[in-house]
């Protein structure tokens, strides 16, 4: 209840109502303790999330039950979720959520909100991407050491090219590389640079890569899902609890822990702790953090 208490000090926060309410059936976990993972983690995750356009998945009743990926405001939020007008395709403005402090994060808690999903640039110039992910998706049955190997080789192949990159464990399945990135090029030059770096790979390797989603070919692979850089795509948000059974959470990794992780899920909801000391400790602290820039190709 540390959420709530918190929340009634500061007028400025929407308490979390139903704190008792049961959220994740399976673990047992409640809304008040999904509230209290967030306020305890959102020095970590919000560096992050902040000013950048978000879609959530919420759950208003709960994981397991009927989720939805919402990417616009409904104006139910409160004064601690922002908007930020986006140019649609067809011409047409809307209206997009943004957050930038942990009120923001804790009032979307409050709407049934479990994963935080952001696109690859900020709101002050949102046609500007600031990072690349390749998102790799393994196939169902594929051993874990198999998308960590995979993940080195895709670092490795960055760094020749002068990138320097990150890894996050999803929380799901896979592992995402994340390659930090100075603003100054189109989504287009993005999503070209993502597209041809998946495909140079999977053609180098085809038998243990693919760069098309088709899941009947994926068959014993892992797709580099690269379409995570198209503008308008979002990623999963370090930090962000999934709505899967067992709350697992989504974490930044540094390289050689990756290597002793056994599948990407190793913390939940209830590791907020370790979570806050990891997070703070020497080699997770510049986590993301990189000056560079996509190479001229
Ligand atoms: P895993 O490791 O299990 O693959 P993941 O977060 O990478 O976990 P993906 O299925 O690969 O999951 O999805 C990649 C991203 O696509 C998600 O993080 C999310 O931002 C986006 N996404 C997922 N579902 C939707 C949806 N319904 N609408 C829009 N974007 C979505
Ligand atoms: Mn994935
Ligand atoms: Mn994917």
């Amino acid at each position: 209840m540390q959420a709530r208490a918190a929340a009634m000090n500061d007028p400025h926060k929407a308490p979390i109502s139903h704190p008792e309410r049961v959220i994740f059936p399976d673990a047992g976990y409640t809304k008040g303790q999904l509230a209290g993972y967030y306020e305890a983690v959102g020095s970590l995750m919000l560096p992050f999330v902040a000013t950048r356009p978000m879609s959530l998945v919420r759950c208003p009743q709960g994981q397991g039950k009927r989720c939805f990926f919402q990417k616009h405001d409904n104006g139910a939020f409160g004064p601690d979720v922002h908007h930020i007008p986006i140019r649609e395709k067809d011409g047409g403005l809307e209206d997009y959520i943004y957050i930038d402090d942990g009120a923001g994060i804790l009032a979307c808690v409050q709407m049934g909100t479990i994963e935080f999903h952001v696109w690859g640039s900020r709101i002050d110039d949102v046609e500007a991407p600031d990072r690349m992910i390749f998102d790799l998706d393994p196939d169902d049955g594929l051993d874990f050491a198999v998308v960590t190997r995979a993940a080195e080789d895709i670092r490795d192949r960055l760094a020749g090219l002068g990138l320097t990159s990150f890894a996050m464990l999803s929380g799901g399945k896979g592992v995402h590389v994340v390659v930090p990135l100075v603003p100054g090029h189109s989504w287009d030059a993005h999503r070209d640079f993502a597209k041809r770096f998946a495909e140079a790979l999977a053609r180098a390797e085809p038998e243990r890569f693919i760069a098309t989603m088709s899941k009947a070919r994926r068959k014993g692979r892992i797709f580099i899902d690269w379409l995570r850089n198209q503008r308008g795509s979002t990623a999963v948000a370090p930090y962000s609890v999934r709505a899967r059974d067992g709350a697992p959470v989504a974490v930044p990794v540094t390289w050689p822990e990756l290597r002793k992780m056994d599948n990407a899920h190793p913390y939940a909801l209830v590791d907020a702790d370790v979570l806050l000391k990891r997070g703070r400790a020497k080699g997770l602290d510049g986590w993301g953090v990189a000056d560079q820039g996509l190479p001229e190709s």
